[in-house]
């Protein structure tokens, strides 16, 4: 018998894998202080830091885990990390 281990069967079913679920800190964007430098965008291991039309930077809370690194990445303390409440 094959042991399934952690081979993906469905390619592009981690969109389903919603890892905001049990995230413990929320990372929190301001846009006022925001360079447009793109640190957070490169280094977020989730992808979910974006821009959007206007080209503020969005988090999607549904993916972000709350590892902070957007937070740590950030020249200009634009972004802070809070406790997630539930
Ligand atoms: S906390 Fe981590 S997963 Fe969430 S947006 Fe920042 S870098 Fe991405
Ligand atoms: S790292 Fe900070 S300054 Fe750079 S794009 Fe992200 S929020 Fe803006």
């Amino acid at each position: 018998m094959v042991n399934k281990g952690t081979i993906i069967y469905e390619p592009g079913n981690s969109i389903n894998n919603k890892t905001g679920s049990w995230r413990v800190f929320k990372p929190i964007l301001d846009n006022d202080k925001c360079i447009k430098c793109e640190n957070c965008y490169i280094f977020c291991p989730e992808g979910c830091i974006q821009p959007d039309e206007n080209g503020d930077f969005k988090i999607d809370y549904d993916y972000c885990k709350g590892c902070l690194i957007c937070e740590e990445e950030c020249p200009v303390k634009a972004i802070t990390g809070i406790r997630e409440e539930k």
